[in-house]
């Protein structure tokens, strides 16, 4: 590898080599890639964008959509404004991107020079874009989110239907989807969806014809009637199961690994980490990784490391920058300091380490910290 290479790109994290780092992450960019090819085979003609918001849901969002980019895919979506301008530095003019927040009020000048799509949430931000599309002196791309029953993000029925009467309301705008999103699409059964798809059908058909986009990941699954023009899927591409009931359809993309810092053995009685929640009913062997809560394992989380198919179980409390792990289901002199256990991968899941933390898989990954050495494989 070229550390000199590695340093100069934007994520100064990529930086760090794994001889210094307490952990390493690898990233399947190739895994990626083919969950992309999942979506878009269950799509059929419908365009399948990559929404990359909060880095990429903590795995980077630069090398995401480079991969994405390769496999066709030329619409992304990031949450902030911020995002969408390093993306549109790092992605280069061409692909649209989207800013699914909104720009912020007196922020359109700077959404206009990055050369995003706004997506317009309200009737205070049709005003706003309008007025940057007549000092542009041209029209402005934009997408119109309306709030079919989320109560999140988007124009409220009763906005849709003043907007709808105003023959100027989007003068100036080059509307490229009416959109919403849904709020049970992980739950395949829950009445919401078809409401929200019912409510997505009414609202759309008062604005100007212009394609549609409903979906998230899950609601990718819910059929064809929620597809429209164009899906959004992110968790699905980061290998996050889209269908929490059924089996994973989607290749595993991250593998976390902690470094072992040290290992001991421990008497009967011992007390184990901080305020000694744990005491050894007999004799132990243990381990401390270098990981712990700073890097984004929750301090709460019951869980366990992983080490050649062996199971072991963390003992006491997570600290700041380490975790003991007992390891005496390993044959003595198994683990060594520097050996890497493994805490995401195929003994543990992102959605196994959500259920053992009684979260989502999208914490675990947005959660994960800066201070691993993170390996881009099969890009
Ligand atoms: C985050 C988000 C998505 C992607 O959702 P996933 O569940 O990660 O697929 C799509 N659309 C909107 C509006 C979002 O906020």
């Amino acid at each position: 590898m070229n550390d000199a290479s590695k340093r100069s790109l934007p994520e100064d994290v990529a930086a760090i080599s794994e001889a210094v780092a307490g952990a390493v992450l690898t990233i399947d960019l190739g895994a990626i890639r083919e969950n992309y090819r999942r979506l878009k085979a269950r799509l059929g003609d419908v365009r399948c964008a990559g929404v990359v918001k909060a880095d990429g849901y903590g795995v980077g969002a630069s090398q995401v959509a480079a991969a994405l980019l390769r496999e066709g895919c030329d619409t992304f979506f990031v949450a902030l404004l911020g995002e969408g301008i390093a993306l549109r530095r790092s992605l280069g003019p061409g692909p649209a991107i989207f800013v699914l927040n909104g720009i912020p009020p007196g922020a359109e000048p700077d959404a206009v020079a990055a050369d995003l799509c706004a997506v317009i949430n309200s009737v205070g931000q049709l005003v706003a874009w309008r007025a940057a599309a007549r000092r542009a002196g041209r029209k402005l791309p934009a997408a119109i989110q309306v709030d079919s029953g989320m109560s999140r993000l988007g124009m409220a029925p009763g906005d849709v239907e003043c907007i709808a009467a105003d023959p100027q309301a989007f003068d100036g705008i080059d509307i490229r989807y009416v959109m919403s999103h849904l709020a049970c699409a992980d739950e395949p059964e829950h009445p919401a969806n078809e409401k929200q798809r019912l409510a997505f059908e009414r609202l759309r058909k008062m604005l100007p014809e212009a394609p549609a986009s409903l979906t998230n990941s899950s609601g990718i699954f819910l059929g064809p009637s929620f597809h429209y023009d164009l899906a959004r899927p992110g968790a699905a591409l980061y290998g996050i199961n889209p269908t929490p009931a059924k089996l994973n359809p989607m290749l595993p993309v991250v593998r976390l690994q902690a470094k072992v810092a040290q290992t001991r053995v421990i008497e009967k009685g011992a007390g184990v980490g901080y305020g000694h929640t744990y005491h050894a009913q007999g004799p132990l062997r243990l381990a401390t990784i270098s990981f712990g809560y700073a890097d984004g394992w929750q301090r709460r989380a019951a869980s366990a490391a992983w080490f050649e198919g062996t199971r072991l179980p963390f003992l006491g409390r997570v600290s700041m920058d380490s975790i003991i792990l007992d390891i005496s289901a390993l044959p003595a002199d198994k683990l060594r300091d520097g050996d890497l256990v493994e805490l995401l991968g195929p003994s543990q899941s992102v959605d196994d380490a959500a259920g053992h933390a009684g979260t989502i898989g999208y914490e675990i990954l947005t959660s994960l910290g800066p201070r691993f050495h993170r390996r881009y494989v099969n890009g």
